[in-house]
């Protein structure tokens, strides 16, 4: 009998008791004095939490509509932009830009690699781009961008605004937003932050504001910055509902990050998603990501010969485990798996057993307990 599914996808993450019971509260109207309090002390909260200096927004949506807030709010018509991209997530931006008619140039690496910091400096001396959009970790390939370094290159342009997509990333890979020079991070709650999807949050720096502040009124009515901003500074004020429940998710969450320690938590997300990846490695997988750019927050697992992706995934979810399918060229070839947010030691060994049971299973010559005994001794190192 299984009676817990365990969803070891790279988003939605497996969602804790306590964020449940927020989403299971009586709901109040927005401007409900305790609701109010509530709100506000989150907005300083992911202030602090990710060192942003300028303003935040956390607004009803998903990622890519953070994608699309990040974009309109900052740039306009006829801007040139540059997108790094190492995968699926990152291409998104090319879509998304066309559509609103900028002039995009695009810097890929193949999937797994990342695209050099050189590189992207010599982009930036050859043209002047108005912005340059980073996926900081990329689902579809399982990689994580410099995005520290590209922060300091960043600081040698003042003229170009730092766009950084941390959906995948943000509360388990570092992401300061004023020492990082980063000029909007956006992200939303379905993956590192352990909250089930619903919320966008958008953090944007004095620069990317001033910035907004120039283009005047923009064609985009609900994620305009400018109409949010009242309600950020003061959430008693209406513009459009806000999502009551999700953001009482989101600050059970905060308060959770903030228990831990949010230094503590990048580096539990350091440990438990190296001890995981070496694990997996040790039953015969190979990982996409070179192990020099390899995310903390997702392994993207590709299978070894002769085991069926179908099968294999099949043979997980009758277990009640379940994980994605690869992306785009690695469909059919390999896993996606997510070892983010709020999930446990218990978790990580259940699904490494899992693991070793499809395979054996799938008739891969497995020694079952060779994964279990890796993880093991790499969480107690
Ligand atoms: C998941 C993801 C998105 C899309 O988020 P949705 O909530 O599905 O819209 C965007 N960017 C990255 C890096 C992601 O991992």
């Amino acid at each position: 009998m299984n009676t817990h599914k365990l969803l070891m996808i790279p988003g939605p993450t497996p969602v804790v008791r306590s964020i449940q019971d927020q989403m299971g509260r009586e709901t109040v109207a927005f401007g409900d004095p305790d609701f109010v309090k509530d709100f506000k002390e989150l907005v300083e909260d992911l202030k602090v939490l990710f060192k942003c200096s300028g303003e935040v927004f956390v607004v009803a949506g998903t990622g890519t509509m953070g994608m699309e807030m990040a974009i309109v709010n900052t740039l306009k018509k006829g801007d040139n932009l540059l997108i790094v991209s190492h995968g699926f997530f990152g291409d998104r931006f090319i879509e998304l830009c066309k559509r609103k008619g900028l002039n995009a140039d695009i810097l890929s690496s193949e999937w797994g690699d990342i695209v050099p910091v050189e590189k992207i400096a010599e982009k930036l001396k050859e043209k002047k781009y108005a912005a340059i959009t980073v996926t900081h970790v990329d689902t579809s390939t399982g990689v994580s961008a410099p995005v520290a370094e590209i922060g300091e290159l960043m600081k040698k342009h003042p003229e170009t605004l730092y766009i950084v997509d941390g959906v995948c990333s943000t509360a388990g890979e570092p992401e300061y937003v004023d020492d990082m020079g980063i000029d909007v991070l956006l992200t939303g709650t379905l993956k590192a932050f352990g909250v089930a999807p619903g919320l966008t949050m958008i953090w944007a720096s004095k620069k990317a504001m001033e910035k907004r502040r120039t283009l005047g009124d923009i064609s985009e009515y609900y994620i305009d910055f400018d109409k949010w901003l009242p309600i950020m500074k003061d959430p008693s004020k209406y513009y459009a509902t806000p999502a009551v429940n999700m953001v009482w998710a989101l600050k059970e969450s905060v308060r959770m990050i903030k228990e831990e320690g949010i230094e503590n938590r990048y580096a539990r997300h350091k440990k438990t998603g190296r001890a995981m990846q070496k694990a997996i490695e040790g039953l015969g997988f190979k990982i996409l990501a070179k192990p020099e750019n390899r995310a903390v927050t997702l392994s993207d697992v590709i299978y070894p010969e002769g085991i069926d992706d179908a099968k294999f995934r099949g043979l997980l979810a009758e277990e009640v485990i379940i994980v994605a399918g690869g992306l785009g060229p690695w469909a059919g070839k390999m896993f996606r798996l997510g070892h983010m947010g709020n999930i446990d030691k218990h978790d990580m060994i259940s699904v490494i057993a899992t693991i070793e049971r499809a395979l054996y299973k799938a008739g891969a010559p497995v020694e079952l307990g060779k994964g279990v005994g890796i993880l093991q001794k790499a969480l107690m190192e």
